[in-house]
């Protein structure tokens, strides 16, 4: 069975691990949000991408919940003491990856042709691609100014409440290689449980990645980021909150309309069963939670089983 999936970092990554180990990661392709990368110290950065790449070879750091493990931050302790920009966290082992990423690009390698090429450096089996090579950038209107996605994210430490939210260059923006191959030969589409808003609203802002999913012939089953009404981590809660006007289960498949058949949510949202039934999507109760691998498999499992009842 082949699977695609719609990711963000953390969240998307802790499912994908899940499913590495329930389905065949050769027919994986992972579709991966890039409104959230940005240039740090003329560096190229692609936060989720790498999220990716470090949780699922083993790298992540996952007491830290970003970054890699074994981190050391010479690198930035000179920066900081030099005076240079110091609010965006690189430690010196992802400061390698960035330099590989950041030459690659320079010499006009695509930012799937990098990808690729870093994920089989890695070790990895399944496919990762950046929903698109093109720039394609978040940025959040707030009742206190317009902000780039990092800067209100970490250096704003994104407190403040979000009105809107734009993806600068989507409308220009084409697939990357094989993002459209991909939605099209699966048997299932998946969208992880990532933010929808910043995480996977820049993937579905790009024209033909939202068409494909709306014209599609197999199922799309999304994995809810929220238990209990509240984010596991991160804004989500806040932001569905005020652009949505609900934490709910049903609010969640609504900001998917149109695009899922079912969606998977948490036992501490049961209550919302007949909501999500009543906007057309099947409600599909499951644990949530990815604590340890074998709680990730399950709602790998638990996701996989819609397959055969969308
Ligand atoms: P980011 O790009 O690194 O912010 O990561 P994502 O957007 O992929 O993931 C962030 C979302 O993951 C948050 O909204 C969390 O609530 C959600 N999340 C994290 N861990 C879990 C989990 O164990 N279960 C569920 N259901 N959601 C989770
Ligand atoms: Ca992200």
């Amino acid at each position: 069975m082949r699977v695609a999936v719609l990711t963000g970092g953390v969240g998307g990554a802790r499912f994908l691990r899940g499913l590495v180990d329930a389905v065949d990661p050769a027919a994986l392709t992972a579709i991966v949000n890039v409104g959230d990368d940005v240039e740090v110290l003329g560096l190229n950065i692609s936060p989720d991408l790498d999220s990716v790449l470090y949780a699922l070879s083993g790298l992540a750091d996952e007491e830290r919940g970003w970054g890699r493990a074994d981190e050391t931050w010479n690198a930035l302790a000179t920066v900081e003491s030099l005076g240079g920009e110091s609010w965006f966290r690189l430690g010196d082992r992802d400061l390698g990856l960035h330099l590989v990423r950041t030459q690659a690009l320079r010499a006009g390698d695509a930012l799937s042709t990098v990808t690729a090429r870093l994920a089989a450096a890695v070790g990895l089996e399944l496919t990762v691609l950046p929903a698109t090579d093109e720039p394609l950038r978040t940025w959040l209107d707030t009742p206190n100014g317009t902000f780039p996605f990092q800067e209100w994210f970490v250096a704003r430490a994104h407190r403040d409440p979000v009105d809107r939210v734009r993806f600068e260059g989507a409308t220009d923006a084409r697939p990357a290689p094989g993002v459209l191959d991909a939605l099209h030969e699966a048997d299932l589409i998946l969208i992880a449980p990532s933010n929808p808003f910043v995480s996977i609203g820049p993937i579905l802002a790009v024209e033909r990645i939202r068409s494909a999913l709306e014209r599609r012939r197999v199922p799309c089953v999304a994995v809810s980021p929220l238990i209990g009404g509240r984010a596991v981590k991160g804004p989500a809660a806040e932001m569905l909150a005020r652009l949505s006007g609900g934490t709910s289960a049903a609010h969640v498949a609504q900001s998917y309309a149109g695009l899922i058949d079912a969606l998977v949510f948490d036992k501490a949202d049961a209550h919302d069963t007949d909501a999500v039934s009543e906007l057309g999507v099947r409600p599909i109760i499951a644990s949530t939670l990815m604590r340890d691998s074998a709680t990730r498999r399950r709602l790998a499992e638990a996701t996989l089983d819609a397959v055969a009842f969308a």
